[in-house]
């Protein structure tokens, strides 16, 4: 998993009411932090196209999760669950950014939703439609969150993706060292 990133806007947080979307109104390829306002967790998600000549459904975008561990760049730290693809809005015609979750990675059809599914839509609504607060399917509440844009290490270079070392700047490995002298 490469770290760059074609986001114009890396290292920002992007403020409510704000939907990141290129003019042509599609997402960035890029990497993304979801994060609970109330600082109660996050998750990170990858948005990047295959190469045209990959085995894999070549030159389709594909979003992924990190289910590794904070910071990861390495490709076994993601779990990729859908598709990116165009689709045309019915009223306007305008083209928009679809997420297509992968039959694998989806719950039965009006039974449960995956959590893959409750991904997706939140990766949609934060990032297309600059929605930032939801109701909890496990309790009920509604929570405030950020969405931030993947940024590297200030010493380092290193990839960051934990919301804390995005705020500082700096991963926890490069922060102890610095506290330490
Ligand atoms: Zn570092």
């Amino acid at each position: 998993m490469s770290a760059a990133t074609a986001n114009p806007r890396e290292g920002a947080e992007v403020p409510a009411g704000a939907p990141c979307l290129t003019t042509g109104g599609d997402y960035f390829d890029g990497l993304y932090t979801i994060a609970r306002a109330d600082g109660a967790g996050h998750r990170t998600f990858s948005l990047e196209r295959q190469k045209p000549d990959a085995d894999f459904a070549p030159g389709e975008r594909i979003l992924y999760l990190l289910t590794g561990p904070d910071n990861a760049a390495d490709s076994s730290s993601w779990t990729p669950f859908a598709f990116v693809k165009m689709a045309s809005d019915l009223a306007s015609g305008r083209p928009f950014p679809r997420v297509y979750v992968w039959k694998s990675k989806r719950g039965t059809v009006g039974v449960e939703r995956s959590a893959w599914e409750v991904y997706a839509e939140m990766f949609d609504d934060m990032v297309r439609r600059g929605i930032r607060r939801f109701r909890s399917a496990v309790d009920g509440q509604i929570r405030e969150y950020r969405l931030m844009l993947a940024k590297t290490c200030m010493r380092c270079g290193r990839l960051l993706t934990n919301p804390t070392s995005l705020d500082s700047g700096i991963g926890p490995e490069c922060a102890k060292k610095s506290a330490g002298g």
